[in-house]
């Protein structure tokens, strides 16, 4: 019996995952592979997010899409270094720097599990005073 196409196509891809905003104004597929998963205490990841820290990874522009029309927001929180987020409900999606040929994901936007491991804290210099980490992750002062 011949195999369904569709189905091989399904079982011979990558990891699939997907992500949205709150409001679902925002959809976004990666394709690829992504870093390990970094948890950053510093100051504008903190305002940006509203919390204590934002849990981010590293992806390839090519394995990123915007699967939705809307286009999102933007703000440049340090020189040449720029946070998009829905316009809308104001969810952070992703970082980037324009000379880089990756982009930094907001993990807290996904919708599917992913294998990616944590690997450190990093910017503990500005953590959060209020916030204790309790973690076995190594602890970086600053970038790593
Ligand atoms: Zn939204
Ligand atoms: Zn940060």
């Amino acid at each position: 019996m011949v195999k369904d196409k569709k189905d091989e196509e399904e079982t011979m891809s990558e990891e699939k995952i997907k992500g949205s905003c709150l409001c679902g104004q925002v959809n976004y597929r990666v394709t690829g592979k992504m870093s390990d998963i970094v948890h950053c205490h510093c100051i504008t990841c903190r305002k940006a997010h509203g919390s204590a820290f934002s849990s981010v990874a590293a992806v390839n522009d090519r394995d990123f899409s915007v699967t939705s029309a809307e286009p999102l927001s933007s703000y440049e929180s340090s020189p040449g270094k720029t946070r998009y987020f829905c316009a809308n409900c104001g969810t952070q999606i992703y970082a980037k720097r324009e000379e880089k040929n990756h982009l930094i994901l907001r993990l807290g936007s996904l919708d599917t599990d992913i294998v990616a491991k944590e690997k450190h804290h990093i910017w503990v210099s500005q953590k959060a005073q209020w916030y204790s980490i309790n973690s076995h992750l190594p602890e970086c002062s600053e970038f790593e």
